[in-house]
C-alpha cells in the first residue's frame, strides 16, 4: 500500500489551482502524441505489409476501427476511474457532513441543557459575547441575541464596578499563567434582581480581534444563600437572634485591638436579670423565653449602631461599646437599666411582667487591659450591683495597673 501524503502535502496540492489544468494538458498531449505516432507509423507499416490495394483499404478500415475502439476503451477506463473517485469523494463528504451535523446537534443539546450558560467571548472591556447558549435567558433574563455582540447590552453592563474589576483581575492572572480561571461574582439580571454566579473558562484561541475565551457560568445563588445562613447561624444565638458568646468574644477582641491601636477607651456592660428564675417558676419556661426575646430587641434598640449586644448564656447579656469612657459607659448602662425597668416585658399570650436588670460596667483601659480581665471586672461589678439590692449599675474596680498609674 502506498503511504498517504502528509496533511501539509495534501494541503499544498489542494491549494495549487493550476494542477487540474496541467494534468488535463498532459493527458491531451499524450493522446495527441500516441494518435500522431499511430497515424504516421501504422500507415507505412500497413503499406509495406499489404501491397494489394483492396486488402490495404480494408486493413486501413480495420485499423481505424481498432484506433477508435482502443481510444474509446482508454477513455472509458479513465472516466470510470474518475467517476468512481468522485463518487467516493461525494460519499465521504456526505458522511462527514452528517457526522458534523450530528456532533453539532449533540453539542447544542448538551449546551442548552447545561444548568447555566455556555459562552464564547472576546477578552475585551465589554466581555463581548460571540456566542451564548440558550441558558442565557434563564440566567440573565436577556435573550441570547440581545447579549451577542453587545447588541442590546454587554456582559460587562451586568456587573457592578467591584465585581467587574475582580473578574478582570482573576481572568488576567489565569491567562498570564496559561491556566483556566474560575470566579464567583454577583450579576444583575434584566429584571434588576441580583444573583451570584460561578464562572469557569479559559482562553481558546487568538484571532485578529484578540483573545477568545470560552467557558460556562452557573447560578450559585442558592448555595450563597445557604452559606450566608450557615455563617449567621454560627454567630447568632438561636433563641434571641443576638450575637452568641463566641462572636461576642471575637468582637470584643477586635474592638479592644482597635482601642489599643488608636489609644481610645471602650466599655463592656455585663447585664443580668433580677430574679429571672421567678419568671420561669411562675409563668413557665416558654414565657421566660419570650421575655428573653423581647428584652433582646429592647437592648438592641437601646444602643448605638456601632455597639454590639450579645447573649452570653442564660439570661446574661453583654454589650461592647467602642469609644466609650467611664462617664459615658455608666450613663449608657443607667439608660439601659431604666428602659428595661420602665417597659413591662411581654410573656406571650397578651400578658407582661415588670423586670429589672443589674449591670456591671468595665472600661478599657481603666478596669482591665485584656478581654478576659475586662469581662471578669464587668462580671464582678454586676455581682456587686446584685449585692447592693439589684436594679442598679455598678462600676468595676480600677485595675492594678491603672491604679498604679493614677
Ligand atoms: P438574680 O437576681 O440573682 O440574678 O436571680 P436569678 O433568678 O436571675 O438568678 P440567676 O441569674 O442565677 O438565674 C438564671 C435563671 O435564668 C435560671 C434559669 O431558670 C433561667 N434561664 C437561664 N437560661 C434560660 C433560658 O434560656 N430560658 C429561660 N426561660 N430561662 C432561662
Ligand atoms: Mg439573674
Ligand atoms: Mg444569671
Amino acid at each position: 500500500m502506498q503511504p498517504s501524503p502528509a496533511p501539509s502535502q495534501e494541503l499544498a496540492q489542494l491549494s495549487d489551482k493550476k494542477a487540474p489544468l496541467r494534468r488535463a494538458l498532459w493527458a491531451a498531449f499524450v493522446y495527441l502524441l500516441a494518435g500522431l505516432a499511430w497515424i504516421a507509423f501504422s500507415d507505412s507499416i500497413a503499406e509495406s505489409w499489404f501491397t494489394d490495394p483492396e486488402t490495404l483499404s480494408s486493413v486501413q478500415t480495420w485499423k481505424g476501427f481498432f484506433f477508435v475502439v482502443t481510444t474509446g476503451l482508454v477513455l472509458f477506463i479513465a472516466l470510470l476511474r474518475q467517476l468512481r473517485k468522485d463518487r467516493a469523494l461525494l460519499r465521504l463528504q456526505h458522511d462527514q457532513s452528517q457526522a458534523l451535523r450530528r456532533r453539532e446537534r449533540q453539542l447544542r443539546v448538551l449546551m442548552d441543557n447545561l444548568p447555566g450558560m455556555a459562552y464564547r467571548c472576546r477578552y475585551d472591556e465589554q466581555w463581548t459575547m460571540l456566542f451564548v447558549s440558550e441558558g442565557c435567558t434563564a440566567l440573565t433574563g436577556y435573550e441570547p441575541y440581545e447579549l451577542t455582540n453587545n447588541r442590546w447590552v454587554s456582559f460587562a453592563d451586568l456587573l457592578d464596578e467591584d465585581n467587574n474589576t475582580r473578574l478582570s483581575r482573576e481572568v488576567k492572572a489565569a491567562l498570564d499563567k496559561g491556566e483556566s480561571y474560575s470566579v464567583e461574582y454577583a450579576l444583575t439580571r434584566k429584571d434588576g434582581s441580583t444573583i451570584w454566579v460561578w464562572e469557569r473558562g479559559r482562553c481558546v484561541e487568538e484571532d485578529p480581534g484578540g483573545l477568545v475565551l470560552e467557558g460556562i457560568i452557573l447560578d450559585i445563588s442558592d448555595r450563597k444563600k445557604l452559606e450566608k445562613e450557615l455563617e449567621e447561624l454560627a454567630i447568632r444565638d438561636s433563641l434571641t437572634g443576638l450575637f452568641n458568646r463566641r462572636e461576642m468574644t471575637r468582637i470584643l477582641e477586635e474592638e479592644l485591638a482597635r482601642a489599643k491601636r488608636y489609644q481610645r477607651p471602650m466599655a463592656v456592660l455585663w447585664i443580668d436579670f433580677d430574679h429571672f428564675k421567678d419568671v420561669n417558676d411562675t409563668y413557665g419556661h416558654a414565657a421566660g423565653d419570650s421575655v428573653l426575646v423581647s428584652v433582646s430587641r429592647l437592648l438592641k434598640d437601646s444602643v448605638r449602631s456601632v455597639d454590639s449586644v450579645g447573649r452570653f448564656g442564660g439570661e446574661e447579656f453583654v454589650a461592647v461599646l467602642p469609644e466609650m469612657d467611664v462617664p459615658g459607659a455608666t450613663e449608657a448602662a443607667e439608660r439601659l437599666r431604666r428602659r428595661v425597668g420602665k417597659e413591662p416585658l411581654p410573656l406571650g399570650k397578651g400578658t407582661s411582667v415588670p423586670l429589672t436588670v443589674s449591670v456591671g460596667v468595665a472600661v478599657y483601659p481603666n478596669h482591665g487591659l485584656t478581654a478576659s480581665k475586662l469581662c471578669a471586672a464587668a462580671d464582678q461589678a454586676m455581682y456587686r450591683a446584685k449585692e447592693r439590692g439589684r436594679n442598679c449599675v455598678a462600676l468595676a474596680h480600677l485595675s492594678e495597673q491603672a491604679h498604679n498609674e493614677l
